[in-house]
């Protein structure tokens, strides 16, 4: 964390505002990660990984109009979500989380404010170390800037013994497609927020079974599947089903066959939110047909939803059953510069 440039009477400062993360970083990170030699502090932090550990590292950017919008998500839920998408990352990979890195870039507004209410960072600090807590991993470091838009970097690492991380690239030809929870909760959510904000302000205050402010990253999960070696490969959906799929059947170079009646739809959502809405957050793996999965991991519910299959040039990359009767399905999840 360095480089001065947060200084105003209404604003703490870039240093005084370093102090106050360090503190409660160095608080919510009581007894985590042992793989984390040294935080924040230094010029770097040090990870210590054990023999045949490999480092996973995955990076993901939050922008202010873009990913969420100051004048609807909360600031706590802003903070969560920034992490629960980089941990959603070290789920899909079996990954054990080793540390958080944030960069924020911030409007002088959000660092500071009037005398006797808590700033923007401040609660979106509540939020995002509030989950960081919870899945025992310490935000050891970062850097912070001044911004004319709000904008949050979270660099994620996780360690996962050499070799064993779940891939997009295993599946094989007959293998299962799972998915565990729900889907298209958070997009139905996203609907009604877009609706009326106020409404679903009201509803959602304090709230964290939000799927949309607050999805819980399936950590548990991913371990569970990486430890058993059920799994022939893995992949979380951030971006819809249907744009993630498609990406699993390119690295595996192969096709997939979705079942529409058996997929599991997210509280208020249709078909059309569970196959293309986003930020569920949830995992979606392939298994042979030999492997017994359960039917929960954790508390979390799974789901077969169809098969993988050979590639066909004459058959769309991911089909739907319905009723018996195949349908292509194409990718219409979130894809940026796509217009
Ligand atoms: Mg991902």
């Amino acid at each position: 964390l360095a480089a001065a440039k947060l200084t105003e009477k209404t604003a703490p400062g870039e240093l005084a505002l370093l102090k106050i993360i360090r503190q409660r970083a160095a608080k919510a990170g009581d007894g985590a990660s042992r793989r984390l030699r040294l935080g924040i502090g230094d010029d770097c932090a040090l990870l210590k990984l054990r023999a045949g550990e490999e480092l996973a590292v995955t990076t993901d950017l939050s922008i202010a109009g873009r990913h969420f919008r100051l004048d609807w998500h909360p600031p706590e839920a802003v903070g969560h979500r920034t992490l629960a998408r980089g941990l959603s990352d070290l789920a899909a990979m079996g990954a054990t989380p080793v540390a958080a890195f944030l960069s924020l870039g911030l409007p002088r507004d959000l660092a500071g404010g009037e005398p006797g209410t808590l700033p923007w960072v401040e609660r979106f600090l509540n939020g995002l170390l509030a989950l960081a807590e919870n899945f025992g991993v310490p935000l050891a470091g970062g850097d912070l800037a001044e911004s004319p838009v709000a904008v949050a970097d979270i660099v994620l690492t996780g360690s996962v013994p050499q070799g064993k991380a779940l891939l997009r690239s295993g599946a094989s030809a007959g293998d299962i497609l799972y998915v565990t929870g729900s889907l298209g909760g958070a997009s139905a959510e996203l609907a009604a927020l877009t609706k009326s904000p106020a409404a679903f302000a009201a509803r959602t205050k304090a709230s964290i079974d939000s799927p949309h402010l607050y999805p819980q990253p399936r950590i548990a999960q991913g371990l569970w599947l990486r430890k058993k070696g059920l799994a022939s490969s893995a992949m979380d959906v951030s971006d819809g089903l249907s744009t993630d799929l498609a990406h699993l059947c390119a690295e595996s170079d192969l096709r997939a066959e979705v079942v529409v009646e058996r997929l599991p739809l997210g509280p208020g959502a249709d078909l059309e939110a569970a196959l293309h809405g986003g930020e569920d957050y949830e995992l979606l793996f392939t298994a042979p047909a030999s492997a017994r999965i359960p039917r929960k991991i954790g508390r979390v519910s799974v789901t077969a939803i169809g098969r993988m299959l050979p590639r066909n040039r004459r058959v769309a990359t991911i089909t739907l059953l319905r009723n018996g009767r195949s349908e292509p399905s194409n990718p219409r999840g979130w894809e940026h510069f796509s217009g």
